[in-house]
């Protein structure tokens, strides 16, 4: 049952519609001639029905989610690979792609991408590595996070469609990529979140301006309202980035992998370690990693995905372990807030790519997070947030476990900044010591 997550959501929309036809409901403009770079239709990855490009996300025939369909570029590779590296220092560089208009970086918006991959040499000596260990550090986004990336997407969406207030259901990243983005582009945005995110989750959130509503629940309380919204009077000219937009935000996640194998001189990596909230950025890194292939950019290897998350929150790594289906966590407790989704849409998909690549679901508690965090932060001077030190810590874990391969290429992502969740690691870390300002006080500590 992997449809289950968006069908409900759908069905939500459905209800609360009062009788309207559509599900979900349109935007204030006609979507049948929208154009969007090489986008030609939206596609169900379940039983491939095509709908034309609009604000839909769910198969009206099975409930399966859909994705954006193209007419990627054919031709002589070498000229693409050509294009690409002369194009802007963002993921506009793969505008080719991607689901926007071919002006896209001209029109006001935050730019994202094309963020470091580091050669973690320190790391790799410390774990134990010897194929070649990278850190993807999606942190030197605009709002610090991945998720600039697939907003940025889904914004094209929203102008295409006429949209005038954007809006997501957020476990606390998106709600400021959201935020950032409509400011920087001239709409509204109103966004959702749980009550009790981080501080500065929080404040990320609202100093953009927009509007930012807490909502008493889970994320998947703050995602089922949102539903509901879409197929209200209210939710009217409304664009959800991760909802209604959603085939369109997905795409964003590409990027990453298309970025991944440019930093590695066109080379598919071995293994590649995500972590795992909804699942969409893992399932649209996988997709990015096979048109590459596809379009000739890269050769064709065997690449093993993995994923990580929270033990807290950690209902694929269990349905993984227990080869049963997923089953949501009613009460997601991790100090990994960014990836606490309890009914995540692409579970079932994370579990199909990483069987299917060899690859494996795994998930740590919140000491062995604290401790990731810091490893990465002592050996590479990355700063990473929990999401970071859930998918270094199952790094860890799944190599000592020998599943992850030492001897092969790894790249790991950094998918947030260490500044939005201070709170992980601010009471073990401080002050060497505190001293007088007098050099027998420092001697006295002990630190020369
Ligand atoms: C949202 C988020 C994720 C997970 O993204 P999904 O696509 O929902 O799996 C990972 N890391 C960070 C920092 C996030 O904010
Ligand atoms: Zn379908």
């Amino acid at each position: 049952m992997r449809r289950k997550g968006l069908a409900s959501m759908a069905v939500q929309a459905a209800e609360s519609s009062a009788g309207a036809a559509g599900i979900p409901a349109a935007g204030t403009s006609a979507a049948s001639d929208v154009s969007l770079g090489s986008a030609v239709a939206l596609s169900c990855r379940e039983c491939g029905t095509r709908v034309p490009l609009g604000p839909s996300f769910v198969c009206l025939e099975c409930f399966g989610p859909l994705e954006v369909a193209y007419e990627l570029p054919t031709g002589d590779p070498e000229r693409l690979r050509k294009q690409i590296e002369a194009g802007p220092a963002s993921m506009w560089r793969y505008a080719p792609l991607l689901p926007v208009p071919a002006d896209v970086a001209d029109k006001p918006n935050l730019n994202p991408g094309f963020t470091q991959l580091v050669q973690a040499d320190r790391l790799a000596a410390e774990l134990g590595v010897t194929g070649g260990l990278y850190v993807k550090d999606d942190s030197g986004n605009p709002t610090h996070s991945f998720k600039d990336r697939p907003v940025a997407i889904a914004l094209e969406a929203a102008r295409a469609f006429g949209f005038t207030t954007l809006s997501c259901s957020s476990t606390g990243n998106l709600a400021g990529a959201v935020g950032a983005a409509a400011s920087r582009a001239g709409l509204r945005s109103c966004v959702f979140i749980p009550d009790g995110l981080e501080q500065s989750k929080v404040v990320m959130a609202a100093i953009y301006g927009g509007d930012l509503v807490a909502i008493d629940g889970t994320y998947d309380d703050v995602n089922r309202f949102c539903s509901e919204l879409i197929g209200d009077p209210l939710g009217e000219g409304w664009g959800f980035t991760n909802v209604n937009l959603r085939p369109f935000y997905a795409e964003g996640s590409k990027t990453l992998a298309y970025e991944i194998c440019e930093q590695l001189g066109w080379k598919l990596p071995d293994q590649i370690v995500i972590p795992v909230a909804s699942g969409c950025q893992l399932v649209k890194i996988d997709k990015g990693l096979r048109e590459l292939v596809e379009l000739g950019l890269v050769e064709d290897k065997p690449v093993r995905i993995f994923a990580a998350q929270a033990e807290g929150c950690s209902p694929v790594s269990r349905a993984f372990k227990d080869g049963g289906v997923v089953r949501p966590v009613r009460r997601p407790d991790t100090i990994a807030k960014s990836l606490a989704i309890g009914d995540p849409a692409d579970g079932p998909y994370v579990i199909d790519i990483c069987r299917g690549s060899g690859g494996a679901v795994e998930d740590v508690n919140d000491a062995e997070i604290v401790d990731a965090m810091k490893l990465l932060a002592r050996t590479e001077g990355v700063f990473a947030e929990t999401a970071g030190g859930v998918t270094l810590g199952v790094t860890r874990k799944l190599l000592e476990a020998g599943v992850v391969d030492p001897s092969l290429s790894t790249v790991v992502l950094n998918t947030g900044d260490g500044l939005k969740t201070l709170d992980a690691v601010a009471s073990s870390s401080g002050p060497s010591a505190v001293i007088a300002p007098s050099l027998s006080a420092f001697r006295a500590a002990g630190l020369a």
